[in-house]
């Protein structure tokens, strides 16, 4: 009996690792030398949502990996943002450099559109709009489009005020008001994102400093300071962390809180739109054990997934920002639940979306395209 269910379970281990997944969908298309994986982790909130990548992944294995751990979390990003949609995400298996073609993105459209609208994709890294042009002609399920395409343009815009919000929220956590001007931060990454939000920053009077790889960001955010009453001060890369600053923000890559950096941290909370910023789970539980407060950044960096999201139905720069400014409550609303519970504000956040799943599980199970049949299959006469 063992061994029989040793020998069912051998077979099957592909269901175990996507047990937690709606769907997993292998494209292959060898007239185009298309091999992508199209994961649906959960549509109970509405259809699934989330980027394509292109990687050249090193096995199937990596790239089922990557694509089931990316879909998870955008079921929590879309939850914690509350915008109707459900987790999903995209891989294609090659090189960006190299291997595009209008053709494979043409393909990789027609996989996309044989889910019929349980799937929304568009760009992610090693993607780009002109590869979704292409992807166009045969789908309509593509979002996060420029404006000539009838999409919100530039998402860094809703995602920098979202930052904004976020540091307000902690502001007002950490001091009882939430003016920006009256704190210091340390801002890692001067690009789409974080050069908003340190101008933004400047002109609400705050003193800021700031790191990039990149110098001419570096002189452009000092000729922003130059017209504001906030003061710039550029650090060395290495020296960010230790700065003597109120709020950390990290706006340029992952995995940026770890063993490394957290002994340096001096800072009182952590606020920005970098994309999983702990290295891992436990640096969370270092943070809170360090007092250092934790915005997740799922939560924070919400406003360009609001954004695409909103492109559903028709884009509306003002409703966008609407939804955006709620990012202020969620953070609030982390804090005093972590600080109640005793969770890390990570934790926390993971529950309070995990709640609003089981919550819409009550209401419906999965997401299904409505179906107009063609001819009836039975007649009444
Ligand atoms: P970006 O590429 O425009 O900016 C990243 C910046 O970081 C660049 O200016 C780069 O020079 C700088 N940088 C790179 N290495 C650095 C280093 N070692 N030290 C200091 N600076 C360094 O990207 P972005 O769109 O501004 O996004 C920033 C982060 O926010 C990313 O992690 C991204 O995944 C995340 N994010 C962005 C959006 C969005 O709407 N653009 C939405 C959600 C999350």
């Amino acid at each position: 009996m063992l061994a029989e269910k040793a020998a069912l379970t051998k077979g099957f281990e592909i269901f175990e690792r996507m047990s937690e997944h709606e769907q997993v969908i292998f494209c292959n298309d060898p007239s185009t030398g298309l091999r992508a994986i199209i994961a649906i982790h959960d549509t109970t909130l509405g259809p699934a949502l989330g980027g394509c990548r292109m990687q050249p992944y090193s096995s199937v294995d990596e790239a089922l990996e990557d694509v089931l751990r990316l879909s998870k979390g955008m079921t929590y990003k879309c939850a914690a943002a509350d915008v109707d949609f459900g987790g999903g995400k995209a891989v294609i298996i090659g090189d960006p450099k190299k291997d595009k073609s209008p053709e494979l993105f043409r393909a990789f459209g027609q996989f996309v559109n044989s889910l019929g609208g349980r799937f929304y994709t568009g760009t992610d890294m090693g993607t780009t709009m002109d590869d979704f042009i292409y992807a166009m002609k045969e789908t309509n399920f593509v979002n996060g489009l420029p404006e000539v395409y009838g999409g919100g343009g530039d998402s860094s815009i809703p995602t920098a005020e979202g930052v904004l919000y976020g540091l307000k929220a902690t502001n007002q956590w950490l001091s009882g008001e939430d003016d920006l001007g009256q704190h210091r931060y340390a801002i890692q990454g001067l690009g789409k994102v974080g050069f908003k939000v340190a101008s933004g920053l400047l002109q609400a009077g705050a003193h800021i400093y700031v790191t990039d790889i990149n110098a001419a960001s570096l002189r452009e955010i000092e000729a922003v300071a130059a017209k504001t009453t906030g003061k710039v001060q550029v650090v060395a890369n290495e020296d960010i962390y230790a700065q003597e600053a109120d709020i950390f923000v990290p706006c340029a890559f992952g995995g940026i809180i770890n063993d490394t950096t957290i002994p340096q941290l001096t800072v009182k909370a952590i606020v920005g739109s970098a994309n999983n910023q702990l290295l891992e789970d436990r640096h969370g539980k270092l943070l809170r054990d360090k007092g250092i407060l934790y915005a997740p950044d799922y939560i924070v960096n919400a406003g360009g997934l609001i954004q695409v999201a909103d492109e559903l139905y028709g884009s509306n720069h003002e409703r966008v920002l609407a939804k955006t400014k709620h990012i202020y409550d969620a953070i609030l609303e982390v804090y005093k639940e972590a600080t109640g519970s005793g969770k890390t504000t990570e934790e926390s956040a993971n529950a309070m979306c995990e709640k609003r799943i089981a919550d819409g599980k009550k209401r419906n199970s999965f997401y299904s395209v409505p179906v107009k049949p063609k001819w009836s299959i039975r007649t009444l006469s």
